[in-house]
């Protein structure tokens, strides 16, 4: 299984992030709009069950996000095109909240820094020098905020070749 906690965007961002994808050639996959989200935790194999518990009684204030920027996570091999957030304070306490939560339960979850992002693409990285390039280049507009009132527990499955993430749990945020 991969399971991964995440926030789900709302269409009018997708849209608006849509715009800002590359063309797709040879070696470089676009995250479909539906799929754009930020993750907050990335578990992978875990029991559903045992995860639900740990979030059962799960409190946290709903909070506005906004999209700002663009960034390359450059890796060896492949990289990640993404679109970042404004800085944002209540995120990183809902990230902390969050794996305090999993921790207690003995969940266990990515530990690499986490940087909050929405992927819009991928592609090799020898290979789309220039594209990653510009990429960056493009002038991405302020984008109007939005209120994260959910999150959700994600499988992400490969169903005729598409990745899916279903829904497996959502856990709604305080109004
Ligand atoms: P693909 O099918 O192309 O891999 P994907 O990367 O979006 O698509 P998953 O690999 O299932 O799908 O990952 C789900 C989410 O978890 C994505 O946001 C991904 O970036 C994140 N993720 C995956 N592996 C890790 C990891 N080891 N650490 C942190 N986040 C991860
Ligand atoms: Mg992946």
């Amino acid at each position: 299984m991969r399971l991964f906690l995440a926030i789900p965007t709302p269409q009018a961002l997708q849209q608006q992030l849509k715009n800002l994808q590359p063309l797709a050639p040879d070696g470089v996959s676009l995250t479909r709009t539906e799929n754009m989200h930020i993750t907050l935790a990335f578990i992978g194999d875990g029991n559903i069950a045992q995860i639900e518990k740990a979030l059962a009684h799960f409190n946290f204030q709903s909070l506005l996000v906004q999209q700002e920027g663009l960034g390359v996570f450059e890796g060896r091999k492949r990289s990640i095109l993404w679109a970042g957030l404004a800085p944002n304070q209540q995120l990183f306490y809902l990230r902390k909240n969050l794996t305090s939560c999993l921790n207690r339960r003995g969940i266990s979850f990515d530990l690499l820094e986490w940087q909050p992002h929405i992927t819009l693409a991928r592609c090799s990285t020898a290979a789309h020098k220039t594209l990653m390039k510009e990429f960056l280049k493009q002038a991405n507009n302020p984008t109007e905020a939005f209120r994260v009132e959910e999150f959700a527990l994600y499988n992400s499955v490969i169903e005729e070749g598409l990745t899916r993430y279903k829904v497996v749990s959502r856990y709604a945020l305080q109004l």
